[in-house]
């Protein structure tokens, strides 16, 4: 069965909103346990074991596709 996914809203500084998405890995014996990945952003899948919102942000380098600015834990809304 997969994992449930978590949503965190994500608001650029321009008014676009978009979301990071984080699921736990469920591979069998895997010791990178925690998957994140954005929905309406430019970014890389970020695979990890106990990240900080600094690690997350810092990896996943998700850029805005309306203005191109990167986004920070300020852009994070409802942690
Ligand atoms: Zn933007």
């Amino acid at each position: 069965m997969p994992s449930p996914l978590t949503y965190y809203t994500v608001i650029c500084d321009c008014g676009h909103k978009g979301k990071i998405v984080y699921q736990e890995n469920d591979t069998p014996f895997a010791s990178l346990r925690e998957y994140y990945r954005t929905e309406g952003f430019i970014s890389k899948p970020y695979l990890t074991s106990a990240a900080t919102w600094d690690n997350v942000f810092d990896n996943l380098a998700a850029i805005c596709p309306e203005c191109g600015r990167e986004q920070t834990i300020r852009n994070l809304k409802d942690v």
